[in-house]
């Protein structure tokens, strides 16, 4: 496993298992299984209504708490400060752990204006030693500005929508000349039209590797934390054999040659609200 170190010093495996759309109770069988596989971080969310699975996998892996980083955000209807660290004691206790690895604030939701009072809170919990790590997911250059100007504390991670079909090199930058990590959501672009590009499949060809496995080889080289779902064993451990191949330069800049400002799966974080 390839770790990056953020900007306060946690480190956090560059490969991880997300669980977007997985039922609480499928959640346990498919953490369990990318456990034993051998992954070592695992992303939920509050919304993702399956923590409590999530939470009891990891308990039972035999693996002691430490081994497992672990990630949830907190959801755009628990925003303000007080609601903020209501919903993070629900996580914890959803999740049957002391700490998390890293929190996140889910969306910015600029509409509803509370991300500011909800970062307090997030700064809060990081100097309680709660989680490791905080940071955002879905900010945009606009509202990351603002979060930098009131805040005391620098995001260690941006988490954002980002394949090859988006990806998102102005927000990469800003990340990095920040200081803040990338993570990239929807890595396999939902496993849509993506995997299916001539490209993918001959760079595939090429290494004795699948589309998917390209894909996830090309977020590691551009630096991107990453994690790809699946409910399927075989591909989860695809998805986590990416670590015995390299492409060149040139292959990474062609993968991100597909992507275009059209590009977005998901909503846009600018009026998601
Ligand atoms: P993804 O890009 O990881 O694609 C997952 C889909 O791709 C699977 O359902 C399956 O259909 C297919 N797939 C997976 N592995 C494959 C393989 N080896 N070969 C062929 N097809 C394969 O999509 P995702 O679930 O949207 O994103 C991953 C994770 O990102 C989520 O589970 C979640 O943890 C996180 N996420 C975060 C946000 C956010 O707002 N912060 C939003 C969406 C997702």
């Amino acid at each position: 496993m390839q770790y990056i170190t953020l900007n306060d010093g946690v480190r956090i495996p560059q490969l991880g298992y997300g669980v977007w759309q997985v039922p609480d109770a499928q959640a346990h069988e498919s953490v369990a299984a990318a456990l034993e596989i051998g992954y070592r971080h695992i992303d939920t969310a509050a919304a993702y209504e399956n923590e409590a699975g999530v939470g009891r996998a990891v308990a039972e892996s035999g693996l002691v708490r430490e081994e497992v980083f672990l990630t949830t955000k907190l959801w755009n209807a628990n925003q303000g400060y007080d609601a903020t660290l209501r919903a993070f004691d629900r996580s914890l206790e959803l999740l049957g752990t002391e700490y998390v690895d890293l929190y996140l604030i889910h969306w910015p939701v600029p509409e509803q204006d509370l991300y500011i009072e909800s970062w307090r809170a997030l700064e809060k919990i990081a100097s309680d030693g709660r989680a490791r790590a905080v940071g955002v997911s879905n900010f945009t250059a606009e509202t990351l500005d603002r979060l930098l100007k009131e805040g005391t504390r620098t995001p260690a991670i941006n988490q954002i929508e980002l394949h090859p079909y988006f990806p998102q090199a102005a927000m990469r930058e800003y990340n990095r000349k920040h200081g803040i990590a990338t993570e990239a959501w929807s890595p396999l672009g939902q496993g849509g039209d993506l995997l299916k590009e001539p490209l993918l499949t001959t760079l595939g060809d090429r290494y004795g590797k699948s589309p998917a496995q390209v894909v996830l080889r090309w977020h590691l080289q551009l630096g991107n934390v990453v994690i790809p779902k699946s409910v399927t064993p075989s591909r989860i451990r695809e998805n986590f054999e990416v670590f015995d191949f390299e492409l060149t330069p040139e292959e990474v800049d062609q993968i991100t040659a597909l992507g275009s400002d059209g590009g977005r799966i998901g909503p846009d974080p600018a009026t998601f609200n």
